[in-house]
């Protein structure tokens, strides 16, 4: 089997199968379920997928030489193989009430994919993603817009680091696998306008909160109108979030 590996499409394949089983524990398929695995590659995590009882397989591959190889390679009724992009993906589309996805995300993508995946949390209460190791710790670290928009909406917990050694061609930073749970609950439902106030929240990040929101705002939700962006905590967004959309309807 000859292919040539992309670096534009950021493909580093797991070779350590020791790994590829730890991950898949994790995961903790249940019987009949339906796993979305995200830039399959060449199959490696999918072979120990299907390892388990699991119900039905969902492919998303963007590159159609690796689809080519995963049509000839996986030989298995349970695998459904999708030549699509996953940073737009629909997942209405599968008409799946519940759906586990689970990837060793390409990581000049993951930010993307990990934003889609928000936008169609209704089908996802659990995602299990290899990424960056640094990308991992902004995200649940609260550094970002991106780690406030998916924490609003998923927990989100550090699983294990993957040295780079694991992986061909080796990547030039340490990786990490996390699970992100779907919250319960959250009041907020539009989820575009609540991307662009986080995003303008977080431009220029070293101003004090003053400079960006009114002070009648910061006094009634009791927040020092000095602190910059990075102090706030979750429920700071929230409720700044809530009272500007309260306000912008009346
Ligand atoms: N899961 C495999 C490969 C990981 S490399 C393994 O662990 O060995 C990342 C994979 O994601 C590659 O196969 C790459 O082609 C695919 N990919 C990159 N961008 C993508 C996108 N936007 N949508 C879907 N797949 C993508």
């Amino acid at each position: 089997m000859s292919y040539k590996l992309k670096k534009k499409w950021g493909q580093h394949l797991l070779i350590a199968s020791g790994i590829i089983k730890k991950m898949t524990e994790f995961i903790q398929i249940n019987s009949g379920e339906t796993i979305v695995e995200i830039g399959p590659g060449t199959g490696n995590l999918t072979k120990e997928l299907l390892k388990t009882n699991l119900g039905k397989l969902y492919l998303i591959e963007i590159d159609p030489e690796m689809i080519e190889i995963l049509e000839r390679e996986i030989k298995d009724e349970r695998v459904i193989i999708l030549y699509a992009d996953a940073t737009n993906f629909d997942f209405s589309s599968l008409k799946e009430k519940s759906l586990k996805l689970v990837g060793n995300l390409p990581y000049n993508f993951a930010s993307l994919i990990i934003e889609n995946t928000v936008f169609n949390k209704d089908y996802i209460p659990f995602a299990f993603y290899m990424i960056q190791k640094e990308v991992a710790e902004r995200l649940i670290n609260g550094k970002s817009w991106l780690s406030i928009f998916v924490q609003t909406f998923y927990e989100l917990k550090y699983l294990m680091s993957i040295p780079s050694k694991y992986f061909i061609p080796q990547p030039k930073v340490v990786s990490a696998f996390v699970k992100f749970k779907r919250r319960n609950y959250s009041e907020v439902t539009d989820l575009k306008t609540y991307k662009e106030f986080l995003i303008r929240l977080f431009s220029q990040k070293r101003k004090m909160l003053k400079h960006k929101i009114n002070k009648t705002y910061l006094q009634r939700l009791n927040i020092s109108e000095k602190k910059r962006v990075e102090e706030l905590e979750l429920k700071d967004f929230l409720s700044l979030y809530l009272s500007f959309l309260n306000e912008s309807q009346k």
